[in-house]
Parts: C-alpha cells; structure tokens; sequence
C-alpha cells in the first residue's frame, strides 16, 4: 500500500530533507585527496546528531554506519573506512535522517580533486538522468515513466542502469511502497498522487550493468570494476512542479 503523506507531514519532510542537504554541503566541503570515508561520516552523524536528528541508516538491517560511502566500481552501501580518498576517486555518499519520526533520504557523487573524462561524463549524466525522471513526477504521468525517462537518457549516453537495486516511496520509513526502478516501460504502475513521496535515485554504471556483493553483505560492486555513480532525492508529488524535499 502506498501511503500518502499530509501537507503537515511533508512540512515535518522537508525538514529533515533540509538536515540531509546540510549534511551533503558539509560533505561536500570536506572531500578532498587525504579524507578517509570515516571522517566523513562521523562528521555527519554528530552533526546530525547535534540537530536532534538520528542517521537513519545506523543500525538498518545491521547497518554499521551512519552513511554509505561507495568509491569507484562500488555501486551502493560503502561501509566508511579507514581508506583514504585519492585524486581522481569518485565517492558516492549516502545519507539519511530521521527527524521528527519522518525520513530524508539523499545520495550525490563526489569528485575527489582532478577525475578523468570517463567518470566525469558518468556523474554528470548520472545526475541529470534523476533531472530527466523528475519531468514525469507529476500527476498526468505513471510511475514508470519516470523510470523509463530515466533508463532512455542514461543509455543514451552509453551508460548502463543498474537493475539489483531501486528507488523507493518513503516516510516514517525509510522503505514504503512502492519501489521506484530506473529503468521499463513507460506508463505502467500506479499513477502518481499528490502526497506520494518518493525516492528517486538512479544508479548507473559506466560498463555492463551487473553487480555483485562483497563478502560483508552489504557492499555492491560492479562485476567489470568499471565506476558507477548514484543520484538520489526524496521528491515529493504534488498538484503541480515535484518538490525536492532534499534541498536547502
Ligand atoms: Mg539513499
Ligand atoms: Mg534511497
């Protein structure tokens, strides 16, 4: 079932979607060659924290960390490490907050100093595929079309999109119906509602499209160890324009 959310409740979303993005701008301007991934998420989770809010991922499932940190050929769920990032790294960071009882989930990849072309075109393309789904997350459109719109650009740009993995409604949970897959048919699935919340987050890679899990059960690499990138909001449908509720 999928739950609608109130006008109040999105209010109480946004703003722990506001505690994700200050979380990514503090990030953001801690990535450098140097930082290990440990220092970035025991950076997000006493900020978090210090804003009466929980790292929802911490303890998910058995979750170790407060946020995902996913480098190069890592896919999704990068346990923090003590590695250290070096120039030309990307990292795909993933945070979520909990705030009030209601979820904000964002993910973004980060360059680390001076990355070549093949990544570059990968995170750019990755990010504006979420941009090209988001047209349809509206309430003329399905649910697959945004999933669609989304697979149609990435492979245009000779990428590939992961299929293990997807986007997901969200609220008190992190994890509500229904799943959101980057890639399908267009216009199959329910049709978008006011109230829904949503969880875009295409994850695309820069080779074949198949994954494998490591042997901590958590993280997901590419089975060619080819880079992938990851672009996430929690989007929220409205009566008009989609609202980012993951932004500052
Ligand atoms: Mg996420
Ligand atoms: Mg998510």
């Amino acid at each position: 079932m999928i739950i609608l959310k109130t006008r109040r409740e999105i209010e109480i979303m946004r703003k722990a979607g506001r505690l994700v993005a200050e979380s990514h701008e503090l990030v953001r301007r801690h990535i450098k060659p140097g930082v290990t991934t440990k220092e970035l998420d025991r950076l997000v989770e006493e900020f978090l924290r210090s804003r009466n809010a929980i790292p929802t991922f911490k303890g998910y499932n058995g979750f170790p960390f407060s946020i995902c940190t996913s480098i190069n050929e890592e896919v999704v769920h990068g346990f923090p490490s003590d590695r250290e990032l070096k120039e030309g790294d990307i990292v795909s960071v993933d945070i979520g907050a909990t705030f009030e009882g209601y979820v904000g989930d964002s993910a973004k990849t980060y360059l680390v100093g001076e990355v070549d072309e093949e990544k570059k075109h990968l995170v750019e393309a990755t990010r504006q595929s979420f941009y090209e789904g988001i047209k349809f997350a509206r309430t003329t459109y399905r649910l697959s079309d945004i999933s669609h719109a989304i697979q149609a650009y990435a492979e245009s740009k000779g990428l590939s999109v992961v299929r293990d993995f997807v986007g997901h409604g969200i609220g008190k949970n992190m994890h509500e119906e229904p799943q959101v897959p980057n890639f399908g048919k267009p216009g199959k699935g329910p049709r978008l509602q006011e109230g829904m919340v949503l969880a875009i987050e295409p994850m695309i890679n820069a080779g074949t499209y198949n994954v494998r899990i490591l042997e901590n059960n958590w993280t997901v690499v590419t089975v060619d160890g080819k880079p992938s990138a990851h672009y996430e909001h929690t989007v929220a449908i409205t009566d008009g324009e989609p609202e980012l509720l993951t932004i500052l």
